[in-house]
């Protein structure tokens, strides 16, 4: 395998991919890094979707979770309706 094989593996052993229910199966493809600042989110990313499933305020999670940065929280929120609740000027 030639180094182009090499960087493909190493950039998917970097995504976090998640399937789950949320009215709809939808897959979730979670970098391992911000790709913006660096910071490490991928683990984050579990206790984030149960909370918010669960009910709580995606804003709140993702301050409790030490998510500060528009650049990481974009990162999680790939739904219309989490970028609306979020980023409302972006
Ligand atoms: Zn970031």
């Amino acid at each position: 395998m030639g180094p182009l094989y090499h960087h493909l593996q190493t950039f998917i052993n970097n995504l976090f991919i998640r399937g789950f229910h949320n009215g709809r199966l939808t897959i979730m493809i979670i970098p391992v890094r911000c790709f913006t600042c660096g910071k490490v989110i991928g683990q984050l990313y579990d206790e984030f979707n149960l909370r918010v499933q669960g009910g709580e305020d995606a804003k709140k999670v993702l301050d409790e979770l030490g998510l500060e940065r528009y650049c990481c929280r974009r990162m999680f929120l790939t739904h219309v309706d989490l970028i609306d609740q979020i980023m409302p000027y972006s």
